[in-house]
């Protein structure tokens, strides 16, 4: 699957990679990965992540693996290995047969360990963790060799045995490269290779108490599934040496043709979100949200259950491009994508979320009109429908006003508004609680000329509302949105706050007697329409039942993103 309608050349990866088919680099061969650790649910950035992985092979004729990066038993869980599976389905790619475990390799790993020990290029460390760190030095100053750097080839064949037998307690002993504790790169001085962990693994269960560090099972983990190209995030561009290192130093011929070459790229930022795993499962853990897929959350689960569609996922994802260096991209732009997806294939209908009751005096008590009305002005192809009109009507409660502002144009006292597809109506009377002074039944009168093809259907009426015909609509719940923060950047600590103080109290609110046309009675799950001047909405796929309607806005009708790009003088593009 294409999912690049551009130009091949409009990422730098893509650039790279046209230079190594053109040089037959590898082969002529594109096999590229997505990698992540089962530690937590995939989010929007690591959908960047997987469109740009999948992508580059699709246009290239290449292939993609799914890896779990399963190297840290510690955090890890079957439960994150499903989901994962489950979402980049959901976004439209496929691994084919190829979804491979770091720890698939530990064997492998562990047999390139011996021959590193052998060339002597790697040793048996005591040295605490704490010390280890001392020993390091600063950007500044150089580190301090270790004491135990030049043990013997055959003592470190003996000791890293032992280590992997269970002899060590936990945290005793590391294995690390013996490369320079000099090394302006302080991730070459001398980094750890395998730690001793005695934690249950999700796939090897307890046949491992040392484990492999990301930094050295991942190229090696690349090699063996003879990647050609490794695209990860910026963070790694100071870890690429000891990438290169480790693929110099273990001879991994006989499992690959190529070499697998390590490209950075930048990672995806968002406004008015957290996107790094430890910040989201911690919001989930402490109930700060409705678990991982709570329609907040800027998780894939989350946007789905939201009802986002993973074609406007794959399009912000094309549109936020590919950079080298980092920024952060307005959430706005990702509602924009939803809009202009859901603009061409939402049915328009009419719900009332806050309902007040009209009664239409002249109107005969016994009648009901099927008036018909397009279900999507913007795609004729959609057709349209019968909605119901009678005697006693709801509409939006903000629709009407007791003493109405100078520019207020919709229903107020002896004012006239436009029934949607429907009638002019004109506010005779208002009826209210007498104790409270709440506003219970608005009379009207309708003026049965002023239908389509009426003797009065011309007359210029300002404003036009929603409405549902009382007898006739369906009870449904709502749950409105709002950004999980308040600020636009809230990992950002120099204001001295922590991110959770920045959580916006009104971010779910929740309706419980909505009313919606009849025409949307049996929607299934995730069924998604434009509630007219509401916005996009979403039958919630998992709070479903006979008795029970509940949907979710995915998104308001005013588009921000549009408004920005306009006020810039340029189209809707990023
Ligand atoms: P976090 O920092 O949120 O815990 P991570 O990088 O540790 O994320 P991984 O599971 O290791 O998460 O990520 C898998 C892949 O997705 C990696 O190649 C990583 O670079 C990429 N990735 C993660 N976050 C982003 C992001 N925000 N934008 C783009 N790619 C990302
Ligand atoms: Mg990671």
């Amino acid at each position: 699957m294409s999912m690049n309608d551009t130009p091949q050349s409009t990422n730098f990866v893509q650039s790279i990679i046209n230079e190594d088919l053109k040089a037959n680099k590898n082969k002529g061969r594109v096999h590229t990965r997505f990698p992540p650790e089962p530690n937590g649910y995939l989010h929007i950035g690591h959908a960047k992540s997987i469109c740009l992985n999948f992508g580059l092979a699709a246009d290239n004729g290449g292939i993609c693996n799914l890896r779990f990066d399963d190297t840290n038993p510690s955090k890890e869980d079957v439960e994150y290995v499903d989901s994962i599976q489950a979402d980049v389905k959901w976004l439209g790619f496929d691994w084919d047969e190829r979804m491979f475990y770091a720890s698939d390799y530990f064997d492998k790993i562990y047999a390139y360990t011996i021959e590193l020990i052998r060339a002597g290029r790697a040793y048996v460390c005591d040295l605490s963790a704490q010390e280890i760190k001392e020993y390091r030095g600063t950007l500044t100053e150089p580190g301090q060799e270790s004491p135990y750097r030049n043990r013997s080839i055959e003592e470190n064949l003996d000791l890293f045995t032992r280590m992997k037998a269970g002899e060590f307690a936990d945290g005793s002993r590391v294995l690390r490269a013996k490369i320079d504790m000099a090394s302006p790169n302080i991730n070459m001085r001398d980094p750890v290779l395998y730690r001793i962990l005695r934690a249950t693994h999700h796939r090897t269960g307890d046949k491992w108490c040392i484990y492999p560090m990301y930094d050295y099972a991942h190229p090696l983990s690349d090699a063996i599934e003879n990647i050609t190209h490794s695209v990860c995030t910026l963070e790694f561009a100071d870890h690429r040496p000891l990438y290169d290192w480790t693929l110099d130093m273990v001879d991994y011929s006989a499992e690959a043709d190529g070499r697998p070459q390590q490209i950075e790229f930048a990672r995806l930022n968002l406004t008015h979100t957290v996107m790094s795993k430890r910040k989201l499962r911690e919001l989930v853990e402490n109930g700060y949200v409705n678990g991982w897929d709570d329609p907040r959350m800027p998780t894939i689960s989350g946007l789905r259950r939201r009802g986002y569609t993973p074609e406007s996922i794959r399009d912000f994802c094309e549109r936020i491009g590919v950079a080298k260096r980092d920024s952060i991209v307005d959430i706005a732009l990702l509602e924009h994508c939803i809009r202009e997806d859901l603009n061409m294939r939402a049915p328009r209908v009419m719900a009332v979320l806050e309902p007040v009751k009209v009664i239409l005096d002249n109107y005969p008590e016994d009648q009901v009109e099927w008036f018909k009305a397009e279900n999507n002005p913007e795609n004729p192809d959609m057709g349209t429908r019968q909605i119901p009109f009678s005697r006693e009507l709801y509409i939006e409660r903000e629709d009407f006003m007791e003493d109405p502002p100078k520019k207020f144009f919709r229903l107020s006292p002896g004012k006239e508004i436009r029934l949607k597809s429907a009638y002019i109506i004109k506010c005779e009377r208002v009826i209210k609680d007498e104790q409270t002074g709440a506003i219970l039944e608005l009379h009207c009168s309708y003026d049965p000329e002023s239908r389509s093809g009426g003797a009065t259907s011309g007359r210029k009426i300002k404003g036009t509302s929603h409405w549902v015909s009382a007898a006739h609509a369906i009870k449904a719940e709502v749950r409105l949105y709002d950004h999980l923060f308040l600020h636009e950047k809230p990992d950002d600590e120099e204001d001295g706050l922590d991110y959770k103080a920045k959580l916006n109290p009104d971010s779910l609110r929740e309706l419980t007697s909505c009313l919606v046309e009849p025409s949307v009675s049996g929607a299934k799950p995730g069924c998604r329409y434009q509630f007219m001047r509401q916005g996009y909405f979403c039958v919630d796929p998992l709070d479903v039942n006979e008795s029970r309607l509940v949907f979710n806005r995915i998104v308001s009708l005013r588009d921000t993103w549009a408004k920005i790009m306009k006020a810039n003088g340029s189209g809707t593009e990023a």
